[in-house]
């Protein structure tokens, strides 16, 4: 079956060869060979603990490995943390979100938008606040700019760093569990601007429970078992009929 998002013929945005990571004596990851290509949406899934949020920290270089290669958008980094230039580079082409939102308490939604774009892209404030209050608008918070974190509700922060990620114009959004820290009424609202978002195209590696959702947005999807890639496949192949008991008896735990 074709990948509906997928650029063919384009080169990958990911490409994780025989990747390894171990914390001490714990084999965190384990020979993880992935690739991603331009506009796929990759949802994660696998038990806790299973090295999910490892992962999509290595992809953005949050975390060092110890054997195998990982390039993002055409940089290379080498284990053991060497190749410095390349990961600045990796930092500020991908976007994250994580479980808690992590925006600056003490700054506005605004100022905590407008903030990367000026710093690291070197924008000068019109232009970057223009660009915050356009994404904060797509994200359905335009009139809460003037406001403080604190001031939001939970699935209003979330959105809150979503725009301040994607402000950064990056060519590769990471989500881990952007949905878990949240009460369950706000949990659609965050949901609704991820999917708003795979729709227009962007590359996107979302670690989530959410399984209907991954159903739903997923061009693929990883299951991670004990650090190791277990099986992959369309949604409909691994939530409909999964090939490896590991897969099966995680899904009858969860759907
Ligand atoms: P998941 O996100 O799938 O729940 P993690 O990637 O967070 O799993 O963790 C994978 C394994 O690595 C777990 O056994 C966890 O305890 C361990 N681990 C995670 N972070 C660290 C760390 N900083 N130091 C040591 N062990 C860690
Ligand atoms: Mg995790």
């Amino acid at each position: 079956m074709t990948q509906d998002r997928q650029a063919s013929g384009s080169p990958p945005i990911v490409h994780l060869s025989k990747l390894n990571k171990h914390y001490g004596e714990l084999h965190v990851l384990k020979d993880i060979d992935l690739t991603v290509t331009p506009g796929e949406v990759v949802v994660i899934i696998g038990a806790s603990g299973s090295g999910k949020s490892t992962l999509i920290r290595c992809v953005n270089g949050l975390e060092e490995f110890q054997q195998g290669e990982l390039e993002v958008d055409g940089n290379t980094l080498l284990p053991n943390g060497k190749a410095t230039k390349a990961l600045q580079k990796i930092r500020t082409e991908v976007g994250m979100v994580f479980q808690q939102f992590n925006l600056f308490p003490h700054l506005s939604v605004l100022d905590n938008v407008v903030l990367a774009p000026m710093k690291v892209r070197g924008w000068d404030r019109d232009r970057a606040e223009a660009t915050a209050q356009r994404l904060l608008a797509r994200v359905g918070i335009g009139d809460q700019a003037g406001k403080y974190p604190s001031q939001l509700s939970g699935g209003q922060q979330q959105r809150v760093a979503l725009a301040r990620a994607l402000a950064m114009e990056p060519r590769l959004m990471l989500f881990d569990e952007p949905t878990s820290a949240l009460d369950p009424e706000m949990i659609g609202e965050v949901l609704d601007a991820m999917r708003e978002l795979a729709n227009e195209g962007m590359t996107m590696m979302i670690v989530t429970h959410e399984m209907g959702f991954a159903r739903e947005v997923a061009d693929r999807v990883i299951f991670i078992d004990k650090g190791r890639i277990a099986e992959q496949g369309r949604p409909e192949q691994i939530f409909d009929s999964p090939q490896q008991a590991p897969t099966q008896s995680f899904l009858s735990r969860v759907l």
